[in-house]
């Protein structure tokens, strides 16, 4: 019998996710994290909560596409 607390679990990497445009980390009251995907509001294809690590997915789009075109003056 092992009495297992939130902080002694490992992180349970994100995959793709952790760096996903689409991804909303959630952080539940017992200090379990969560990846939200953000398309599956609008597409089926993706789950609401997809089973990490997410190794390969069609709707990656990494975050630093968010940055624009900053600093870029035509
Ligand atoms: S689109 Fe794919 S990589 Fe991005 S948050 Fe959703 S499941 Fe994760």
């Amino acid at each position: 019998m092992s009495a297992e607390t939130p902080l002694e679990r490992p992180a349970t990497p994100s995959g793709l996710c952790a760096t996903c445009q689409h991804a909303q980390r959630i952080t539940s009251a017992r200090l379990s994290t969560f990846v939200r995907c953000g398309l599956s509001a609008t597409d089926p294809r993706f789950l609401k909560y997809p089973r990490l690590p997410v190794a390969r997915c069609e709707g990656f789009r990494p975050a630093t596409d968010l940055a624009g075109p900053q600093g870029h003056h035509i």
